[in-house]
């Protein structure tokens, strides 16, 4: 099943591809400082497939804290975090803002709370690349 979605005023595209039934995924409210003052509804999985479009590049707004071990996405224009993402060696691994999808009532069920905040680097770098959804980037600005 297809999802498709974007920030507010369409200059990243979010797309979801899945087979899983929406209401049986998973939701995180991860307890991070960045995610609870969006109140930011993630999902990943890395049986999924998500695709990021930058269809203006120069509305991407890159922001990093903590461990700098993800790049948070959000529009420079209308302000929506859109996803946070981990890349290596030319792969990308990502975690979605759920409410980023047309759709976004069909994942309307509860959140749950995730606390990674005793992780270290290493840890939550190997963390992401088995739990987060593999990536596809496209038209992304280079850095
Ligand atoms: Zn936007």
């Amino acid at each position: 099943m297809k999802h498709s979605g974007s920030c507010h005023c369409g200059a990243i595209g979010v797309d979801l591809e899945t087979d899983g039934e929406p209401r049986e995924q998973v939701i995180g409210a991860c307890q991070c400082s960045f995610c609870r003052k969006h109140n930011a509804r993630a999902f990943s999985d890395p049986r999924a497939r998500v695709t990021l479009t930058a269809h203006e590049p120069t509305e991407l707004q890159r922001y990093t804290f903590g461990l700098n071990t993800s790049k948070q996405i959000i529009c420079r224009r209308c302000g929506v975090y859109v996803a946070m993402i981990l890349t290596e060696d030319g792969r990308a691994w990502s975690v979605i803002n759920i409410d980023t999808l047309d759709n976004r009532a069909l994942f309307s069920q509860p959140a749950k709370l995730r606390d990674y905040s005793s992780e270290d680097r290493i840890g939550r770098i190997e963390r992401r690349k088995g739990q987060w959804t593999p990536t596809t980037l496209v038209g992304w600005p280079d850095s």
